[in-house]
């Protein structure tokens, strides 16, 4: 969806860079079709990975019980195991999922919330022309009413936002967090011996290869008898798909000043037009900032918002992953003329 987006921000560019297309109309109902059809696709290539791995999929809502043994039942079946791991993700699905199932762009779009899904659903409805408003920090929806024409009326009052993610436990044998995330150590484990959680249900870096990175690293600690198989959390690399994207990885400015030391941190900015606009009317910024920490200048940060910084980000990550220095950055020799070459001739 974003990527129809893109065409859609880019077709604004066609006559500067002179091609002439009369009628742009365009038809939600392709695009959706396409993408589902993408998605089932994927679906069962996941469906038979699990059946050539010889993995039974129990379909059904899962919950534990209150045996003694861990056990977890599924219409009125019981099951229980060594290993039992908790992967149920967050609710944050239903209004999202919402989003997926439009049959029609909507004229009018409000979007609750300001994180990065909002946002980048935000930026899509807006981009394909729907009037979009996102409802950011403390408003909360009190009512949505539905006049007689059919418009939808939102209400909001001022006040902290709740999302909890879907979590069923064992009596209190599973600690949980204050917003009901549930509490693991560095290796997975939840406070009941031989059940492990991971992914959005521990509230931590919500993000697809997060989750499937933990699950690897268990697996191999579980099965391969790699006892110090974990996940190393620190310095992973997101992309915010707005328009244009945000990549970020390591520390902000403030982090790394709490972590090293107000003076211990150094910043290099640059802010930008890419040279994609040369020839545009319609023009965006490019801004990125490197925080650098120590005497070394290590980068702990690279934070950028501009036009392809999401696929620059990934490479960048490496180098950071690695420990790379400023001065690393600065022996790189810059292609040129790129949006990236900024962040190797930072003065
Ligand atoms: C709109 C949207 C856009 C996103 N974009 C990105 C992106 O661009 N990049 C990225 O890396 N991540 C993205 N994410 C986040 C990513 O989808 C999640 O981080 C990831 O799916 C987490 O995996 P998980 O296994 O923890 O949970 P999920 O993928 O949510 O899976 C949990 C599963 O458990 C099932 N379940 C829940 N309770 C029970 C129960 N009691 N019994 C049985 N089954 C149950 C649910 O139905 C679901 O199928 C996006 C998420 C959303 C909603």
């Amino acid at each position: 969806m974003w990527n129809t987006a893109v065409h859609s921000e880019f077709i604004h560019d066609h006559l500067d860079y002179g091609f002439e297309i009369p009628i742009v109309t365009f038809n939600w109902r392709v695009i959706k079709e396409k993408r589902d059809a993408y998605v089932k696709r994927l679906n069962e290539i996941y469906q038979n990975n699990l059946d050539k791995a010889h993995v039974e999929t129990i379909h059904g809502y899962a919950s534990f019980t209150a045996d003694q043994e861990p056990t977890v039942e599924v219409g009125g079946k019981k099951y229980t195991a060594p290993h039992i791991l908790i992967a149920t993700g967050a609710n944050l699905g239903i209004t999202s999922d919402g989003f997926f199932e439009l049959e029609e762009l909507p004229k009018r779009s409000v979007i609750v919330g300001a994180g990065y899904i909002a946002v980048e659903i935000a930026g899509i409805l807006s981009a394909l022309g729907s009037k979009t408003s996102l409802l950011v920090r403390y408003d909360k929806v009190k009512s949505v009413t539905k006049s007689p024409s059919g418009r939808l009326a939102v209400t909001v009052i001022s006040s902290p936002p709740s999302q909890k993610p879907t979590v069923n436990t064992i009596d209190d044998d599973i600690k949980l967090d204050e917003k009901n995330h549930i509490i693991v150590d560095e290796f997975q484990n939840t406070s009941r011996k031989g059940i492990y959680a991971l992914g959005d249900v521990c509230g931590r870096a919500l993000l697809t290869p997060v989750a499937i990175a933990a699950g690897r690293k268990l697996a191999h600690r579980l099965f391969e008898g790699k006892e110090d198989s974990k996940l190393d959390y620190t310095n992973i690399p997101t992309v915010v798909f707005s328009h244009p994207p945000i990549g970020t990885v390591g520390l902000t400015e403030e982090e790394a000043k709490s972590t090293y030391g107000e003076k211990n941190v150094k910043t290099y900015t640059t802010s930008f037009v890419p040279m994609y606009h040369a020839v545009t009317k319609r023009k965006t910024k490019c801004v990125m900032k490197l925080v650098c920490a120590t005497k070394q200048e290590k980068v702990v940060g690279l934070h950028m918002q501009g036009l392809g910084c999401d696929e620059m980000l990934q490479g960048f990550a490496v180098a950071v992953k690695m420990g790379a220095t400023k001065a690393d950055f600065d022996r790189t020799v810059a292609i040129h003329p790129t949006s990236s070459e900024e962040l190797v001739t930072l003065r």
